[in-house]
């Protein structure tokens, strides 16, 4: 008799939501307030809170059509607000509730604040359309933003004293390159600081770790996420025909599953752990045989945030 096959899914340590992430989510359970823009990148989230009431508006909707509509009240999202935006709130009257994650508001802009006041020019390297980057530019006077080598081109050949920060979800690869790049071409002096922060350090090491022993991978999260869209991409470094971004079990396939052994899982800072547990059974329904789940290593070590755990290279 032929032995039943088995199907081990190890899920990458530190999957799932972070804790900027978390405590977002509970203000505005708390708060019950329109939030302006998405709360987080992912859609289940942002579906249960207008499913419970809460109002999505615009990210950076005018403030006349906030009184005219009667929104004296709102919630800014993890992602951070421009200063000058929150600053016009105010003056208008309307109260916000911060979401902004602990990591921006207490270490990435007093670290630029620091470099400032120190006479350095940052230059942030950042998609310019994300929302983190949007809100965090407006922290400086100082500040450049560049996320590819021909916005580096375009900087002038003398900011004077420069340090390079980066988005807190980029990969520490594009970074690094993009800090060579700048070095070479335009400030051999720059100095550089990582300020990705912590669970996505985790996450992305634990993915790379993950990928190169499993057979397929499944990454879980909003396709508008650019951490679970940076996951993917350093998975597929490994697995470039097996690994699967998603954003809901029903997008698995049965043929991914079949002639494997070890499934990973990896899933980004604004995926509910109620998603990867939604994923895990699914997957267990689908698989032709008997399915074991390994858990990764603990999330302690990920909830803990130290203020200056910053490294320069
Ligand atoms: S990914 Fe990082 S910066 Fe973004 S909410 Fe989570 S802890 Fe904060």
């Amino acid at each position: 008799m032929q032995d039943e096959p088995t199907l081990e899914i190890i899920v990458a340590s530190s999957a799932g939501t972070c804790f900027g992430v978390e405590a977002a989510i509970e203000i505005a359970e708390h708060q019950k307030k329109p939030i302006l823009g998405p709360l987080v990148h992912n859609p289940q989230i942002v579906s249960d809170l207008a499913r419970e009431g809460i109002p999505i508006l615009e990210r950076y909707e005018g403030m006349q059509f906030l009184k005219d509509q009667g929104h004296n009240e709102v919630i800014i999202t993890a992602h951070g607000y421009p200063k000058q935006l929150k600053e016009e709130l105010t003056s208008r009257g309307i109260k916000f509730h911060d979401a902004t994650c602990p990591v921006l508001l207490k270490w990435v802009y007093r670290k630029m604040e620091r470099f400032e006041k120190e006479g350095y020019h940052i230059i942030l390297v950042g998609d310019p359309e994300h929302a983190e980057i949007i809100a965090s530019r407006s922290y400086s006077q100082c500040i450049s933003v560049v996320y590819s080598e021909e916005e580096i081109d375009a900087l002038p050949d003398n900011l004077g004293m420069t340090v390079a920060i980066c988005q807190t979800t980029i990969t520490k690869e594009k970074f690094q390159r993009l800090v060579d790049y700048i070095r070479e071409s335009k400030y051999p002096d720059l100095r550089a600081v990582d300020t990705r922060c912590k669970p996505v350090k985790n996450q992305q090491e634990a993915v790379q770790d993950l990928a190169q022993w499993v057979d397929a991978m499944l990454v879980i999260g909003g396709f508008n996420s650019s951490n679970t869209t940076n996951l993917a991409r350093l998975s597929s470094e490994f697995l470039p025909d097996n690994t699967y971004h998603i954003d809901s079990p029903s997008l698995i396939q049965q043929e991914w599953l079949d002639g494997i052994s070890h499934l990973g899982i990896a899933a980004g800072t604004s995926t509910p752990k109620s998603q990867i547990e939604d994923v895990k059974n699914r997957v267990a329904e689908m698989f032709k045989g008997k399915v074991v789940v390994r858990k990764g290593n603990s999330e302690d070590d990920i909830m803990s945030f130290e203020a200056d755990a910053a490294v320069e290279f």
